[in-house]
């Protein structure tokens, strides 16, 4: 299959394109590997973590390079973003395993937690190590064996973690990768009868799909996927400072993030300010090759992605909605590659297309409110509930909303990132955690053994 730069259009790679066969041959291995990996100490699989945290932050330039070439980021947000955080996820992984309390005795019993077995892990482009590893870490760590199948239009950086898995010596079998397309490799992964759990992270379309091929094999399916975050902006928020974050926010990685807040939510008497504010820091933004270290926003990832933000800009101009900046078509000077304007809708109708459906892309909408309660209910009126923002002078106002949010994470003002924090949807956003401790708990069966005494 062949790889293509989303800044050229041209083609930089083939990878093979695998097939049922190759992962029959994949869940052998990890199937015959499971008893003894399962059985390793602690110790010795948190040195492997290590190993491969170690190597990943080696590897920094090499990783970028090719999360940069494969799906379009600039490069220096794939320096200090896409790897750091790849990594991250693997130094927590190992972290909470070191702690982590796999049994405990009480009334005579005793209650196991147990690695589930052979895990398969589909991942999607957009973060395409950092996905990557928010699976894989967890489930090594665990004492699981994995197949993974990484995103055919991402699959290069998926490579360079085979070989550092490799290099931090990973017993043969514990870890195998799969190249090849959702309906051929993933659905073989699905249906997979020696297969005892799914983790996919990826559009509804596909997780849906996945958790039918697997209902037969009665497995466990973890689905990580779409998202339609609100930025709730209270009226007492201070709008200098948390526009322009809630607009690079939303406009972060291109706009492809799962969890990107795209919908401001402002009260109705604040839009102009909020509008101007907004307009000013996205006209700001460079959007430009993803080689030049000046880029702020590279392309799209690809050309299926470039088309469907430009559908959506059609409708939400078609709906009605006030365009504030950007708007249909490539980046003026750009005749090649998927380079999409940063836009931003004002007065938007929280019904409307662009405010339902996940876009994907550098698409902000700002919907205007009239009361608290009915920013609450805006916020939650999506088929989503993966991620949301409250933004607040008054911390006990912004915690009350928060807890009326129906998301998987909120957060206030703009924190730091926790990689501790548990991540995953309310709704049809998924179901399951992944990251710390609940991430690693993914991959435990827990067994009651009564009269342990
Ligand atoms: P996608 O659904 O097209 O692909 C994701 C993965 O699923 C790929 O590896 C793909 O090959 C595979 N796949 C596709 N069809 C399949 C099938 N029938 N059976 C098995 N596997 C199949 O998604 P994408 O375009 O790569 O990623 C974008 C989507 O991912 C967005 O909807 C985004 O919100 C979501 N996402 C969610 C999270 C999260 O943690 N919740 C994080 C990142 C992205």
């Amino acid at each position: 299959m062949p790889v293509v730069n989303p800044a050229t259009e041209q083609v930089i790679a083939e990878i093979a394109r695998g097939s049922a066969q190759d992962v029959d041959r994949a869940v052998d291995a990890a199937r015959a590997a499971f008893d003894a990996w399962s059985a390793t100490s602690v110790g010795f699989r948190a040195a492997i973590l290590e190993r491969i945290h170690q190597l990943i932050i080696d590897r920094t330039e090499m990783l970028a390079q090719a999360i940069s070439l494969e799906m379009g980021a600039a490069i220096g947000f794939a320096r200090a973003m896409q790897v750091p955080l790849a990594a991250e996820h693997v130094r927590v992984a190992c972290d909470v395993l070191k702690g982590y309390r796999f049994s405990r005795v009480e009334n005579g019993t005793a209650v196991v937690r147990e690695p589930i077995g052979v895990c398969g892990l589909i991942t999607p482009w957009n973060w395409p190590l950092y996905q990557i590893t928010a699976k894989v870490a967890p489930a090594l760590a665990a004492g699981c064996t994995v197949v993974l199948k990484p995103s055919e239009l991402s699959p290069l950086s998926a490579l360079l973690f085979a070989q550092i898995v490799y290099d931090a010596g990973l017993p043969p079998g514990v870890f195998n990768l799969v190249n090849g397309s959702g309906p051929d490799v993933g659905e073989a992964i699905a249906a997979h009868p020696d297969i005892d759990m799914i983790s996919i992270t990826g559009s509804n379309r596909a997780g849906a799909l996945v958790a039918q091929a697997a209902a037969q094999t009665v497995k466990r399916v973890t689905q990580e996927l779409g998202g339609k975050s609100a930025n709730v902006m209270l009226p007492d928020a201070d709008f200098a400072k948390a526009v322009p974050l809630g607009v690079m926010a939303a406009f972060r990685n291109v706009g492809q993030s799962c969890s990107a807040p795209t919908r401001m939510v402002v009260p109705r008497d604040r839009l102009a300010e909020i509008e101007a504010l907004a307009a000013t820091i996205a006209n700001a933004i460079v959007v430009g090759d993803p080689r030049s270290e000046h880029t702020v926003l590279g392309p799209l990832a690809n050309e299926a992605q470039f088309n469907r933000v430009q559908t959506m800009i059609d409708a939400g101009i078609r709906d009605g909605a006030k365009l504030v900046c950007g708007g249909p078509g490539r980046v003026p000077g750009f005749d090649q590659g998927f380079y999409a304007r940063p836009t931003i809708f004002s007065g938007v109708d929280p019904l409307m297309r662009i405010a339902q459906e996940e876009i994907f892309g550098p698409v902000l909408c700002i919907i205007p409110y009239d009361t608290v309660d009915d920013a609450v209910r805006i916020a939650n009126s999506t088929s989503y509930g993966l991620s949301a923002h409250v933004q607040a002078q008054d911390l006990d106002a912004a915690r009350a909303v928060a807890t009326r949010i129906r998301a998987g994470q909120v957060h206030i003002n703009h924190p730091a990132w926790d990689p501790y924090a548990p991540f995953g949807g309310y709704k049809r956003s998924g179901n399951g955690r992944e990251y710390g401790v609940h991430g690693l708990e993914e991959y435990f069966e827990t067994k009651a053994i009564i009269g342990f005494g």
